[in-house]
């Protein structure tokens, strides 16, 4: 059991932004990986939890199937499972626009538009090539984590600023996500209408 340190991209922007390489073989090394996404996916919890979150780069990530928005518990989620260089074979032409999060971007949501149903192709923990179809939230998850394999985050889907949300607290403690536009309008009152303080940039050599 070994629960991994997550990078974020205020440090680890760069790896994050990295593809990943593909699996060969299954090792005894990398079942070992696969037990160390799964603890950590239910450690946090998370959804999902790609190999390159934990400064892995191959194309491995684990996934927790049939979350539902309506309980904000999930005790029906099942435990993740891995998927190891995943292919989306077919994508309906359906949209939809729903909302995304990442252990990597902490204190962040937005809103995206993901496909609604795909056809995977991946090689699954025993080394068996599977082909699975994934609908809805599970189709969203598993987007989102093969963006990652080729080092693309959520933020790089977002129509404009105003779909992403920055988590707030509100006056009772409660944390509320704030549109990221607004959050930075109230940053500004807060200082009294006085011009905000912008830290001075370091000289760029190039
Ligand atoms: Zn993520």
């Amino acid at each position: 059991m070994a629960v991994k340190k997550i990078l974020t991209i205020d440090k680890y922007e760069k790896q994050l932004r990295t593809k990943t390489e593909p699996v060969k073989k299954i090792t005894k090394e990398l079942k070992q990986l696969f037990q160390d996404i799964k603890d950590t996916i239910e450690a946090n919890p998370a959804v999902g939890l790609a190999a390159p979150q934990i400064g892995v780069m191959k194309r491995i990530f684990g996934v927790r199937l049939g979350y539902k928005d309506d309980q904000p518990e999930n005790e029906d989620m099942q435990p993740p499972i891995i998927l190891i260089n995943p292919e989306i074979l077919e994508e309906a032409p359906e949209v939809e626009r729903g909302w995304d999060a990442c252990l990597s971007i902490p204190g962040m949501m937005g809103y995206t538009e993901r496909n609604l149903k795909i056809r995977v192709r991946y090689m699954d923990e025993d080394g068996k090539t599977q082909e699975r179809e994934f609908e809805g939230f599970d189709a969203r998850a598993v987007q989102h984590e093969i963006d990652h394999l080729n080092g693309v985050l959520f933020t790089d889907r977002l129509a404009n600023l105003g779909d992403l949300y920055v988590y707030v607290k509100d006056a009772k403690g409660k944390r509320k996500p704030v549109p990221y536009p607004e959050a930075v309008r109230r940053a500004a009152e807060a200082t009294d209408g006085a011009v905000p303080v912008i830290p001075a940039l370091p000289s760029s050599k190039k």
